[in-house]
């Protein structure tokens, strides 16, 4: 942003506009803009908090804006997944009385200890021996008392064969290694948990009916008492192609699945949810700068809010905002406004056949590792957040979804 514009779009942060034309009509921008929709982040957190027989930590990686995490908060989201030092520190500072629950398996030990002795952090996560060695020993009193209030959560390897985006390869200790963690980590631990991380935008319930089978196993292998289940994240939000079942049925899988595990009777039941909270939270405007055939060149790309559109060839509802387009649609494929080849997104985006050079796009579903995942490469990535008042172009959370098993296709609310 040009440091002489800086008032004018902040004065805008205070305007709520009803929609993404209003946007353009008011302020033709020439930079990307992030629309904010405060009212369905919060409807996102309430079905949660109501809905998910168990207690709902934010993962705070998918989109750490503070707007975002005071949404949350005010909707009853109380506690808080956070991978990084930074990410601590960063909640702590918007939400002083939240929960803090380090849910990363490799943490540095300096970030350990800051974590649990200024931030009071009492939960982390963890999939060895060492990481376990290194929690006790930076949680130490420096009269060497050791911590008895620690909640430790050991992460089980689980299958990711049935989400969009695997996290089964980097953590997780093996079912066949897991017993003698797990009686290492309640020697020390105040609480025991088990949790697991089925990948993201898991397509259905199976995946977590699945994982709380291995952690069963895990359990009576290991003879030990667990307090808590953690489901972890993957709950799967709306995109073009990828409709899944309502979050309802996941819920009622989990519950009846967690409900007979040999756990303690009084045990808790967790899940991590990132994306499925604040997917619906954020859109885009980009300008189409050039065309050349099906090819759109828009001020957005691989590395700014598209990142999974580039990287991962995911595709994202798309709604032309320029004035009397042609009925008629095309498949478009975009490239972003950097000089590498990399940032180009092959979509396809159905885009009205005639758009043009100075027309403005509305790309939808971008508030779960999207407005996250913006850099400043080659000069761009800033972009000015304005709230706006309209649904989301897909929401899981209205109740008025068709039955997914008659269409992949987005449900359009427009
Ligand atoms: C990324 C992550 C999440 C959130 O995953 P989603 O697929 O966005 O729900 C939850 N827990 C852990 C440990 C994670 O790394």
């Amino acid at each position: 942003m040009l440091p002489g514009r800086k008032a004018y779009w902040g004065s805008l942060e205070l305007h709520h506009f009803p929609d993404a034309s209003a946007v353009v009509r008011a302020l033709s921008p020439d930079e990307p803009v992030i629309l904010n929709r405060p009212h369905a982040a919060a409807r996102a957190a309430r079905f949660f908090t109501q809905k998910f027989p168990g207690k709902s930590l934010y993962a705070v990686k998918a989109n750490p804006s503070q707007d975002l995490l005071q949404v949350l908060w005010d909707a009853g989201v109380t506690h808080y997944d956070v991978a990084s030092i930074a990410e601590v520190r960063l909640v702590r500072a918007t939400l002083p009385e939240a929960v803090l629950c380090f849910m990363h398996p490799v943490k540095a030990r300096a970030a350990i200890a800051e974590a649990y002795h200024v931030h009071g952090v009492r939960t982390f996560s963890l999939d060895s021996h060492e990481e376990l060695a290194k929690i006790v020993d930076a949680t130490t009193s420096p009269a060497g008392e050791p911590a008895a209030d620690l909640s430790l959560c050991v992460r089980l390897r689980v299958s990711s064969e049935f989400s969009e985006l695997s996290l089964a390869s980097k953590f997780g200790i093996d079912l066949a290694d897991a017993a003698p963690l797990l009686q290492a980590t309640r020697q020390v631990a105040d609480a025991l948990g088990i949790c697991f991380h089925v990948g993201s935008q898991a397509m259905t319930p199976f995946a977590y009916v699945q994982a709380l089978e291995r952690v069963r196993a895990a359990v009576v292998d290991a003879s030990v008492t667990v307090d808590i289940v953690d489901v972890g994240g993957g709950f799967p939000s709306i995109y073009p192609g990828m409709e899944p079942p309502p979050l309802e049925d996941y819920f009622a899988a989990i519950h009846r699945a967690a409900e007979s595990l040999p756990v303690s009777y009084s045990s808790e039941l967790w899940c991590e949810p990132g994306r499925a909270l604040c997917a619906e939270y954020n859109s885009l405007i980009v300008k189409v700068e050039k065309t050349r055939g099906d090819e759109l060149y828009i001020n957005d790309g691989a590395y700014g809010a598209l990142y999974d559109a580039a990287h991962v060839g995911w595709r994202f509802p798309v709604l032309c905002l320029g004035e009397d387009r042609s009925d008629a649609l095309t498949d478009f494929s975009f490239y972003g406004p950097t000089c590498d080849d990399a940032d180009y997104m092959q979509g396809p985006f159905l885009l009205p056949s005639d758009i043009r050079a100075g027309d403005y796009i509305e790309i939808g579903m971008l508030g779960a590792y999207g407005a996250a995942m913006k850099t400043a490469f080659n000069g761009f990535g800033q972009a000015a957040a304005v709230t706006v008042t309209d649904e989301p172009m897909a929401s899981q959370y209205l109740g008025n979804r068709r039955d997914p098993r008659q269409s992949d296709n987005v449900v359009s609310l427009r």
